[in-house]
């Protein structure tokens, strides 16, 4: 049997990057796999279902927090989020390395149900720049925005619980921090 493979856990707050840094992530090293998410937020425009998110009813995520079917999941800004856990497990069983891109809670779940996963905190060069980010994307309403940044300020509190910390202020650079803690911490 091939040796496990690693969970990375990738959280932050919302606008910080995350995003965009696990697309680079995959496109330099498409041996990563990274998990799709089920959600019962809307998709936005040109948002794909099995691509970005497995997009569901809340009664069909209420289920599946019932039948244990998620790693992890967490409300965020209104709507259900959560990890599938069957295809994590069948990836990490077959050797190879899982990136999670989510929030705070989930994150934290994953330290019980996942205490050997990596735990990687992307932190913004400061908020102003963060609300610069998030109001830049388009996507969201002001109140969408107002809770988004209000979750941002307390999400980065609690940098500190994660194994590492990496500021998202050159995107090159926080790409390069990232790849050395992936390919080399162990
Ligand atoms: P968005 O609505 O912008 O796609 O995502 C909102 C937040 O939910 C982001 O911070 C994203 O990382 C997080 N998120 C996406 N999928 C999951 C998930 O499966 N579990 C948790 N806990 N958070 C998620």
């Amino acid at each position: 049997m091939s040796k496990p493979g690693r969970l990375i856990v990738i959280t932050g707050p919302s606008g910080v990057g995350k995003g965009t840094l696990v697309r680079l992530l995959l496109k330099r090293h498409p041996q990563l796999y990274l998990s799709i998410s089920t959600t019962t937020r809307q998709p936005r425009p040109g948002e794909v279902e099995g691509q970005h998110y497995y997009f569901v009813s809340r009664d069909t995520f209420q289920e599946m927090v019932t039948a244990n079917e998620l790693l992890e999941w967490a409300e965020y800004a209104g709507n259900y989020y959560g990890t599938p856990r069957k295809p994590v497990e069948q990836q990490i069983k077959r050797g190879e390395s899982v990136l999670l891109e989510i929030e705070l809670e989930g994150a934290r779940q994953i330290q019980q149900t996942f205490p050997t996963a990596l735990r990687i905190f992307i932190v913004p060069p400061n908020v102003a720049e963060l609300e610069q980010r998030i109001r830049r994307r388009g996507q969201d309403s002001e109140e969408a925005i107002a809770r988004r940044l209000e979750r941002a300020q307390a999400e980065i509190e609690a940098a500190d619980e994660f194994d590492l910390q990496i500021v998202n202020d050159n995107l090159e650079d926080a790409l390069v921090s990232l790849e050395a803690a992936i390919f080399t911490q162990h």
